[in-house]
């Protein structure tokens, strides 16, 4: 029952506010303000932060729905959401201290401060242990020096948790977490990318020049870097599927809603049969994917493992997003293929959900060493 509101209120609200905007916003890379502002108030920047700092604390489930109930309309704003309340506010929770926690969590559960996770670079990507931004500490902090590039709401983020290498005296180099706040000098942002899809999402490069950070704004122990994207990602990945799900919902009801208006022969092409078995594919898939999706989230909310079930549902949804958008096209005909229908959109916003947050080839990796390890 709880579910079942969160679903219909998330629903009502996309698309009322986001529906009548999704294509033009996606046409002109343009990021909404005015219904972000109404999403703060709705605290959808708090989703997963805990109601002592603000937040609305929901359970994964709920969230999941949040997330595919957006991304069903405007996948860019799914991803904005979901990003900052995963893998931009979630190491801060896990991670941070108390005194941490009350600085940061407040303003990112208001979204007054949109948080970004900056891990990829020009030579780190799947390999997170290429990261060549640095950090070296100083008498009353760090310096950081480094380049991050194709950073979710790179354009617009108040917070950026920012990896970076350090070494000390003889010892291996080890990575950190750093807190970097917009207003930092050293800190700024590049070009907004201009993508396939996501396009109302601010995704850029950020800059780091002799950034000064204060010994306040590094998270977790010296050198749990890597430990704590991990951890981030697996949460993430709860996100993108949902978000992937969200994009194959929106594409297969777009279909069904077109193959019963379209018609050809002189019958609808729903009365055709091979029609018929492509919805019969994509409505059987995307309910097994939420199944997974589902399955990862109880077992976060039981504080069980669950990056490997997570893993799957990202692998699983985000395939099904791309070949449920591609049947989708193909049911809308030449008319698919025109950015006048939203099924043009979906398809170039589910080809990123193979890639973000761990590309398929990295959750294949994920998932066998899992089952690997467990077949001795
Ligand atoms: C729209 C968008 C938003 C993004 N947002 C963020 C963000 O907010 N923060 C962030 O840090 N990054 C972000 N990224 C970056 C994204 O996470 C990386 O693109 C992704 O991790 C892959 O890295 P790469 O592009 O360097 O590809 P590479 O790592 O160079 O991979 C290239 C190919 O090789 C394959 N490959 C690599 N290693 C292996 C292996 N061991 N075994 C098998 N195959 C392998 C990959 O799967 C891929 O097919 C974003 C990217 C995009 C496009």
């Amino acid at each position: 029952m709880k579910h079942k509101l969160v679903r219909k209120t998330v629903r009502d609200f996309s698309e009322a506010e986001l529906g009548p905007i999704a294509h033009e916003i996606d046409r002109d890379a343009r990021f909404p303000w005015q219904v972000i502002e109404k999403m703060r108030v709705l605290n959808y920047f708090g989703l997963q932060i805990p109601r002592k700092y603000g937040g609305a604390e929901v359970d994964s489930i709920s969230y999941a729905i949040t997330i595919e109930e957006l991304s069903k309309v405007c996948a860019s704003i799914g991803l904005c959401v979901t990003v900052h309340n995963s893998v931009g506010a979630q190491p801060i929770k896990s991670f941070g201290t108390e005194k941490q926690k009350e600085c940061f969590l407040p303003p990112m559960a208001s979204g007054e401060r949109i948080g970004a996770f900056c891990l990829t670079e020009a030579n780190a990507g799947s390999d997170a242990s290429g990261v060549e931004t640095n950090a070296v500490e100083v008498e009353d902090g760090y310096i950081i020096n480094g380049t991050k590039i194709f950073v979710t709401n790179g354009g617009i983020c108040g917070y950026a948790l920012i990896f970076a290498t350090m070494t000390t005296g003889a010892g291996k180099p080890f990575t950190n977490v750093f807190i970097v706040e917009k207003e930092m000098a050293g800190f700024s942002v590049g070009e907004i990318e201009d993508l396939c899809g996501m396009r109302a999402n601010p995704v850029s490069s950020l800059f780091l020049e002799d950034c000064k950070v204060p010994f306040d704004n590094c998270l977790g122990q010296p050198g749990s870097g890597i430990k704590i994207a991990l951890t981030a990602l697996d949460s993430g990945r709860i996100g993108i599927a949902a978000q992937a799900l969200g994009i194959a919902q929106g594409a297969f009801e777009a279909a069904i809603k077109y193959s019963k208006e379209r018609q050809q022969f002189k019958k609808p092409i729903s009365s055709f049969q091979t029609i018929q078995n492509y919805l019969a594919d994509m409505a059987t898939e995307i309910d097994a994917g939420r199944l997974l999706l589902y399955r990862a989230c109880a077992l976060k909310d039981e504080n069980k493992p669950f990056g490997t079930e997570a893993a799957m549902a990202k692998l699983y949804c985000s395939s099904v997003a791309n070949r449920t958008t591609n049947l989708a096209m193909q049911i809308h005909g030449g008319y698919g293929y025109s950015k006048e229908y939203d099924v043009e959109r979906y398809f170039r916003d589910a080809k990123v959900t193979e890639i973000y947050e761990g590309t398929s080839e990295v959750q294949r990796l994920v998932i066998s060493r899992a089952v690997l390890s467990q077949h001795t």
